[in-house]
């Protein structure tokens, strides 16, 4: 059954990454769990990933608002108080949870959403890297709190940096954790985690250790 949330605010992360916040309305998920929001027609939809830990009294979303697209012009224009169609949560990818394992996120821009969620849920039981891609600098969310809550390497590809690697979260994967008895999860865009599939299977990790969740095609979202 569909139902509405209700516009909390709307906070921008640089030019094209915002957060958009609902009030939480009761709503029960895990993280890595999505909500399809709905186009202002209310007949198209989109999935789109929770940032939010699962005890928060808000819903939170981190994404891309894409110029030409259906859905995310319509939702990066919300206000509060303005009402958005959405399904019940759903999802597969289920980040941590790996029968205490050691894990790894890899992220690149919004796919560290279904991480945010993770960590904000489960404060005491971080992944041993974070490997986290942007764009340019202004595009990462949170990263202050997050350095605060496991350790993280950010990768920033389109700008110089001095302060972070400048390059691919591809680039840095010989100096990742690597471990056969790791679970690795991996969100974003198709390109980073066919790659980084390809390698890890190369380098003896079995696929059942390795969990996707692909949210870009490279070729629509360059
Ligand atoms: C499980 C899942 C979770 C997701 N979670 C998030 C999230 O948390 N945050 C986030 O930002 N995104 C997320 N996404 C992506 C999201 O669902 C939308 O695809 C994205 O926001 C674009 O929606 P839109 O309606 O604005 O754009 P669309 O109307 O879908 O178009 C987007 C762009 O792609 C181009 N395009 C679309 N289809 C094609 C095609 N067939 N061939 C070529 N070009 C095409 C369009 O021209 C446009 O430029 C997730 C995707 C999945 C599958």
């Amino acid at each position: 059954m569909n139902e509405s949330l209700i516009v909390a605010d709307v906070l921008w992360h640089g030019d094209e990454i915002f957060e958009i916040q609902f009030e939480r309305n009761g709503i029960t998920f895990m993280p890595g769990d999505c909500l399809a929001l709905f186009a202002e027609d209310g007949r198209e939809s989109r999935p789109y990933s929770m940032a939010s830990g699962c005890d928060e009294s808000i819903v939170r979303f981190v994404i891309r608002r894409m110029n030409d697209g259906v859905v995310t012009p319509h939702l990066a224009t919300r206000t509060p108080g303005d009402y958005v169609k959405c399904s019940p949560p759903f999802g597969w990818f289920k980040p941590g949870q790996c029968d205490g394992a050691p894990f790894v996120f890899i992220a690149t821009g919004t796919g560290i959403s279904p991480f945010l969620s993770y960590l904000r849920t489960y404060l005491d039981r971080p992944p041993v890297e974070c490997l986290y891609g942007v764009r340019v600098l202004k595009d990462t969310v949170d990263i202050h709190w997050l350095k605060q809550q496991c350790h993280v390497k950010l990768c920033v590809s389109r700008e110089t940096s001095t302060e972070y690697f400048q390059g691919r979260v591809t680039d840095l994967l010989e100096d990742m954790p690597l471990s056969k008895d790791h679970h690795y999860y991996l969100c974003g865009l198709d390109t980073m985690i066919d790659e980084t599939t390809k390698w890890l299977e190369k380098s003896g990790v079995n696929i059942s250790n390795i969990h996707r969740e692909c949210f870009f095609n490279e070729s629509y979202s360059a």
